[in-house]
């Protein structure tokens, strides 16, 4: 009936509108509503000569907002260089539920089980997500959500890995667990045997991350602790030795938790990253004040991509260094990445018509901004506890 009419005029208008996301509000807000059997006759009249008065309406909306892009000079906006995109298809990921909860086990379907008896409450999750040119224009938002992972080895005490050592192997393994439960270090701990203990409840922040930095397509992150989880592997960077080694009931258990954390909270791949990718000094604007998984995460074990690869946001984005320690930690991938984000700003400096010293001290003064901006807030939530409020905050010199 009525959609045989008006059908083709909302087609015509929403050809028009280029950008995906307008084109769709657009057909939402004139889709016809669901026909159930009470509306009839006069409700559909009057859905039909609504429809009629809004699209003209929408043909003029469309086109000045056409225009007006068009005239308008483009965004100084901060887009990923090559090599920084994190536009990585994140591999669909199967459904995992809880089977089973107990009083101190915690049972998934995808094989996981997570010991919660030693696990430990903080302070609420709350943290400030810093647009980067996206969908929030300029605003920060309050977030409660875990928007990565970031893995961790916890560099303590190990004693050869053998059924003859078993009961030591336990004691150290607890009291490990107690050790970084006092200190809310982690929210995920993972030891030698592969077992898996939630530390610190996922709701709340852990101390895992300190000063630290990441950027995904759309967001930038400050200081992790609030924003990502932190799964730590029971193991240590031997003297000598490139990496931490991990049991194969280690990895197996990571793929299993890392499965359940990035389904549960929607992460994409490309945030779950290593403790040094992410770790920055402030006092020295130097990239890796923590080394651990500097390299040999296993990451194609754990079900991702070779995140190694991925340019470091702290160099890009805010001109961080790499001291000559770091470099050396680094594995040949991770170099890699550190030499193509050194570019990549260099690249950036060039496109502002700026030197590079000059332009460095522009992006680190903004990371001093944004950092104090982020503890202020973090502080004033703290007092406040109000919880998420899902309210935006303009950023400091933003637009
Ligand atoms: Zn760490």
């Amino acid at each position: 009936m009525g959609r045989s009419i008006e059908q083709p005029s909302i087609e015509l208008v929403a050809r028009h509108i280029g950008d995906p996301v307008n084109r769709l509000r657009f057909l939402k807000a004139v889709a016809p509503p669901p026909t159930r059997g009470g509306r009839s006759g006069p409700w559909r009249a009057f859905f039909h000569y609504l429809l009629l008065a809004i699209v003209p309406l929408m043909l003029v909306a469309a086109f000045l907002v056409v225009r007006a892009a068009a005239r308008a000079p483009a965004p100084e906006a901060w887009k990923p260089p090559a090599g920084l995109s994190r536009s990585v298809v994140s591999p669909a990921l199967p459904e995992v539920w809880m089977v089973e909860k107990g009083s101190s086990e915690e049972v998934f379907s995808n094989g996981l089980h997570i010991d919660t008896r030693f696990a430990v409450s903080n302070h609420a999750r709350s943290y400030l997500a810093l647009p980067l040119n996206g969908p929030a224009g300029g605003r920060a938002v309050r977030r409660s959500v875990p928007a990565g992972i970031v893995f961790h080895t916890t560099e303590s005490l190990q004693i050869p890995f053998e059924a003859q050592r078993n009961r030591a192997l336990k004691r150290i393994g607890e009291s490990l667990l107690q050790y970084v439960g006092r200190r809310c270090a982690y929210h995920y701990l993972i030891d030698r045997f592969g077992r898996v203990f939630r530390v610190v409840a996922e709701q709340d922040a852990a101390n895992h991350a300190g000063y630290s930095v990441w950027v995904d397509d759309h967001w930038r992150y400050l200081n992790l602790n609030e924003s990502f989880l932190g799964v730590s592997f029971e193991a240590r960077t031997e003297e000598g030795q490139s990496d931490a080694r991990l049991s194969p009931a280690q990895v197996r258990s990571a793929a299993m938790l890392t499965e359940l954390l990035r389904g549960r909270y929607r992460i994409p791949v490309t945030n779950c990253v290593t403790h040094l990718q992410v770790s920055v000094n402030p006092d020295n604007m130097c990239v890796g004040y923590h080394t651990d998984w500097a390299s040999g995460f296993p990451f194609e074990q754990v079900g991702l991509p070779d995140n190694y690869s991925l340019a470091l946001p702290s160099v890009v984005a805010f001109g961080f260094v790499c001291d000559p320690a770091v470099r050396e930690a680094a594995g040949p991938r991770l170099l890699r990445a550190i030499e193509l984000a050194e570019t990549a700003f260099e690249q950036r400096a060039a496109a502002a018509g700026m030197r590079l010293p000059a332009y460095r001290k522009t992006a680190q003064r903004e990371y001093r901004t944004l950092l104090a901006y982020v503890k202020k807030a973090q502080h004033e939530t703290r007092d406040a506890s109000d919880g998420d409020s899902g309210q935006g905050d303009r950023l400091p010199g933003g637009p």
